[in-house]
């Protein structure tokens, strides 16, 4: 029940509540909530509740959300969420709020999303099994498609938190050093087989200590929400560059996440258990904490959806994969960010990378207009949509995660 003119099975509706960070001509960037098709200026609305209903015994969220980034909020941790997301419900279902409240509720179409996390450390996971053995098989032909390691622990590596982007900004094509197997030396140039990776992206906050973990059963405490995340990837830097010590400038130009920050507490009813792990992981990576998610991608090249990946395929789970990042004692920040790897089911239809969908580039796929691509060419523009199950038989919604192709410079 809302105050608000809704239908009940809209994907943003009073369920869902993401997060992010917006401003109107002449303002300044600061913290919004997505209801339907506006944005709650949630600072605002927290100022007349400290004054006029109080926010109960909670943090003051007002001076946490007149921020120009979800920072400072997601450094007070799980009860502050958990009290904001209740006074938010509040707010925006009892009747005797909605005359204070209606005001500052702003049309999406007057807005412009920033991005919504001043990303502190960016790690990027390989979570999926399909993903996994698809690229094994296509940069390893000769070897097993999953290397040793990959059953017993998340893999990921380091990226480069800079040039994490907020959805909508446009990508540069990548220059840098690629050399193909029949190649004699490197050449320099502009990246010819530039890629995208659809991917779920968790944003991490409350803080740790250097030294400390964060216990598998304990993640959900620090685990405050879900983007979706694009990993642009320039295949030929990657094929040259990677090893022995992985991904550098292949990835390292621009990754792009969606303006809304799902939080955890919405997702509660896409909850699934994972697809099953054999050999059973070492136990700091055993227990009721690792469960999957049902999220229903999908993935839009120039208008045509070429592919529809389902997260409740990945192996590792995202409380696995925050627990395995801190079991060295590495710290957490608020901010933090880590993404999936690219969520590629067991069809071809379910790949969720270029690399993969066309085979290294042997099998082109059609577009609606005609054209055939087989990796993206300036001016395209993929956009990454994403759905999943609500309490009741409502949907939550994602948004969108897009990005266009701009030339080498
Ligand atoms: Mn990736």
């Amino acid at each position: 029940m809302t105050w608000l003119d809704l239908p009940a099975d809209h994907p943003f509706g009073v369920h869902n509540l993401p997060y992010g960070v917006f401003s109107t001509a002449g303002t300044t960037p600061r913290v919004g909530v997505r209801v339907g098709d506006d944005v709650l200026d949630a600072s605002a609305v927290a100022r007349i509740g400290r004054d006029a209903v109080g926010v109960g015994d909670g943090p003051d969220l007002t001076a946490a959300w007149e921020q120009p980034s979800l920072n400072p909020f997601l450094a007070l941790g799980r009860d502050a969420w958990s009290a904001a997301r209740a006074w938010l419900t509040e707010v925006l279902t009892d009747p005797v709020h909605e005359e204070r409240t209606r005001p500052h509720l702003v049309p999406l179409a007057e807005v412009t999303m920033h991005l919504p996390v001043e990303v502190a450390d960016y790690v990027d996971f390989y979570a999926s099994e399909h993903h996994a053995s698809n690229v094994g098989r296509i940069f390893r032909p000769d070897s097993e498609p999953l290397t040793p390691n990959w059953k017993h622990l998340p893999i990921g590596y380091h990226g480069r938190a800079g040039t994490v982007v907020v959805s909508g900004t446009d990508v540069v094509r990548p220059t840098g050093q690629r050399k193909a197997p029949a190649d004699a030396a490197p050449t320099f140039g502009p990246s010819i087989r530039l890629d995208i990776e659809a991917e779920l992206g968790f944003v991490v906050g409350g803080a740790t200590t250097l030294g400390e973990r964060v216990d598998l059963a304990d993640a959900d405490e620090h685990l405050f929400g879900v983007v979706l995340l694009d990993d642009w990837s320039a295949r030929d830097l990657q094929a040259w560059e990677y090893v022995p010590l992985g991904p550098f400038l292949g990835k390292s130009f621009a990754t792009s996440i969606s303006a809304w920050v799902v939080t955890t507490d919405a997702l509660r009813a896409a909850r699934v258990p994972l697809p099953g792990q054999d050999p059973e992981p070492l136990p700091y990576l055993a227990g009721d904490g690792a469960y999957g998610l049902d999220v229903h991608l999908e993935v839009d090249w120039n208008g045509t959806v070429v592919s529809r990946p389902e997260y409740r395929e990945m192996y590792w789970s995202p409380a696995q994969m925050l627990a395995h990042l801190t079991v060295n004692g590495a710290t957490v920040r608020p901010g933090d960010l880590f993404g999936s790897g690219t969520v590629s089911g067991p069809e071809k239809g379910s790949r969720g990378c270029f690399l993969e969908l066309t085979w290294s580039g042997q099998e082109p796929v059609t577009l609606d207009d005609g054209s055939t691509r087989t990796f993206l060419e300036d001016g395209d523009t993929v956009t990454l949509r994403a759905t999943a199950p609500g309490p009741d038989g409502t949907v939550v919604g994602f948004g969108e995660c897009t990005g266009t192709v701009r030339p080498a410079r």
